[in-house]
C-alpha cells in the first residue's frame, strides 16, 4: 500500500548507469519514468513496489508503459527451458527489452542458447508454440557441438 515513507522505486538502466527515485505513489514513479524514459531516449526504467521485482514495469522511449519481462536476472526474458526433442538449452525474449536487433515486426525471439540462433514471431502466443530448436536451428538440425 503507499505510505508517505514514499514506497516505489523507480530504477532507471542505462547501459552501466543507475538512478535511484523515491515516489509516494505509483503514478507519481510512472510520471517520473516516463518523463526520463522520453528525455533519455535510450533509458530502459523499471518501476516497483517496494523490493518485489514482480511490480517491475518496462518503459520505452516513447514514454509508453508495459510490463517488464525478466527471468533469471536476464531483462527481457520471458521463460528458460530445455528442449525435450534435442536437450538444448532455449530462451523466449521480449526482443526490445532483451535489446535484441530483431524485425520491429517480430517482437518475440526464441532462441537456441547453444547456438546463439534466434528466430522472431508476431505474437507471444506464436512464440511460445516454438518449443524445439529443430524448428529453426540449423546448428542443432545438422547436430553441431559447440563449447558452451
Ligand atoms: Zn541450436
Amino acid at each position: 500500500m503507499p505510505s508517505k515513507t514514499a514506497p516505489f522505486a523507480l530504477l532507471t538502466l542505462n547501459m552501466q548507469t543507475i538512478s535511484r527515485h523515491r515516489a509516494a505513489t505509483l503514478a507519481d514513479a510512472r510520471r517520473v519514468a516516463v518523463k526520463e524514459a522520453v528525455t533519455r531516449k535510450d533509458a530502459i526504467t523499471l518501476v516497483w513496489l517496494g523490493s518485489s521485482p514482480s511490480k517491475a514495469q518496462y518503459v520505452d522511449p516513447s514514454g509508453h508503459v508495459s510490463t517488464l519481462y525478466h527471468h533469471d536476472d536476464r531483462l527481457g526474458c520471458v521463460e528458460l527451458w530445455t528442449s525435450r526433442e534435442t536437450g538444448t538449452p532455449m530462451g523466449l525474449y521480449h526482443g526490445v527489452q532483451a535489446r535484441m536487433e530483431q524485425d520491429p515486426d517480430a517482437l518475440w525471439v526464441v532462441v537456441c542458447e547453444k547456438h546463439n540462433t534466434l528466430v522472431g514471431h508476431r505474437t507471444l502466443t506464436d512464440a511460445r508454440r516454438t518449443r524445439s530448436p529443430m524448428d529453426f536451428c540449423d546448428g542443432c538440425r545438422h547436430g553441431e557441438d559447440v563449447d558452451l
